[in-house]
């Protein structure tokens, strides 16, 4: 038997007892490392549980940013085995729809096989957990578990909104709301070149923190004059890009509306609304604006490559690292919004 956090929707977490899975066909035990917790768990099943049918949090162990060592392989296993370390996609799909074909395992089609790590089956908050051999992501040596847990989701969400708005030294970057998701887009940009990195959060924790480890360049504080504060420290015309990452109705207008002509815009935070004109707001400067959901197994693998090029440490977002058995004050702090990144821990990586 194990541990294992559940999440009844009231904000607190529940600790059961569950026995350990044993892996079948295709698939593998991980003796979980680092399982981090995203926006959305709190969200949409921590606070409460939103979301209908499928999509619905089913009670399974919680925890969709997981990383471990494989202990067991299935029969059937063609590339991963024993000792391998490993990222976890974290939606299973079916494999064979047309989204499952392009990587994208989070738009899968089957409604039967369409299953979400931590929501619809069990995630990364217990000791082990079973994942199938097609969902996993090699962990190279040069990255910590802990590295590995965050590309799982935010990461790999940030790094494929960026991919279509592309980045270079050409860009001064608006990134509103500074939680993880805001961080590590700043993490990204820098790696990718952006001129100048500009962030809006309510939070001054969060705005302290991305001026500490030197993710933005200039942290304001949000509010009507939002707009013209980052035309003003953009010579007047605007940031080339911009990614919103608060789902926060005024901080997206100002996310377009602060974009400069034929500028383009992602919005990576779910949820809420966003009003706009679009004739002066876009038709007539000539911007785009993109929508981009999670990623694809492919990128993801890449992104994981390019961190090592890079050096750059996803682990460094982490300000607080719980033991399972303080599952709950993990969740809790996160749900404060009063700190970066926050992990459950298990073995070296509980430091
Ligand atoms: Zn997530
Ligand atoms: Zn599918």
């Amino acid at each position: 038997m194990m541990q294992g956090a559940f999440l009844p929707g009231n904000n607190t977490v529940v600790m059961r007892e569950v026995p350990v899975p044993e892996p079948g066909h295709g698939e593998v035990l991980l003796k979980m490392k680092s399982s981090t917790i995203c926006g959305s768990d709190i969200r949409c099943i921590y606070h409460e549980h939103l979301g209908k049918g499928p999509e619905r949090y089913q009670g399974v162990v919680a925890g969709h940013e997981p990383a471990g060592q494989i202990v067991k392989a299935g029969p059937g296993c063609r590339r991963f085995g024993v000792g391998n370390r490993v990222i976890v996609y974290h939606i299973s799909g079916c494999g064979v729809c047309n989204d499952c074909r392009r990587g994208y395992m989070i738009s899968c089609t089957s409604e039967k096989y369409r299953r979400a790590y931590g929501w619809q089956r069990d995630g990364g908050m217990a000791e082990y957990l079973l994942a199938e051999e097609k969902d996993l992501i090699h962990l190279p040596d040069q990255l910590s578990y802990s590295d590995g847990a965050q590309v799982a989701c935010g990461f790999g969400t940030v790094y494929e909104g960026l991919q279509k708005i592309g980045i270079s030294g050409d860009h001064a970057v608006l990134i509103t709301g500074l939680g993880p998701v805001g961080l590590a887009t700043g993490a990204l940009c820098r790696k990718l070149g952006a001129r100048r990195i500009i962030g809006i959060d309510v939070i001054p924790e969060r705005m302290r923190l991305a001026l500490d480890l030197k993710i933005c360049d200039e942290a304001i504080a949000s509010g009507p004059g939002n707009v013209a504060e980052v035309r003003a420290l953009t010579g007047g015309a605007g940031v080339e890009r911009a990614i919103d990452c608060s789902a926060n109705d005024a901080a997206r207008a100002t996310a377009i509306r602060a974009t400069r002509k034929w500028g383009k815009i992602v919005f990576l935070g779910e949820g809420g609304r966003v009003e706009f004109n679009p004739s002066p707001d876009i038709i007539h400067d000539q911007k785009t604006i993109f929508g981009s959901w999670v990623t694809s197994t492919w990128l993801m693998e890449e992104l994981v490559e390019r961190l090592v090029a890079w050096s750059l440490h996803p682990e460094e977002l982490i300000t607080h690292r719980f033991a399972l058995d303080n599952a709950g004050d993990a969740y809790s702090l996160m749900a404060s919004g009063k700190s970066g990144k926050v992990a459950v821990c298990f073995d070296e990586e509980l430091k």
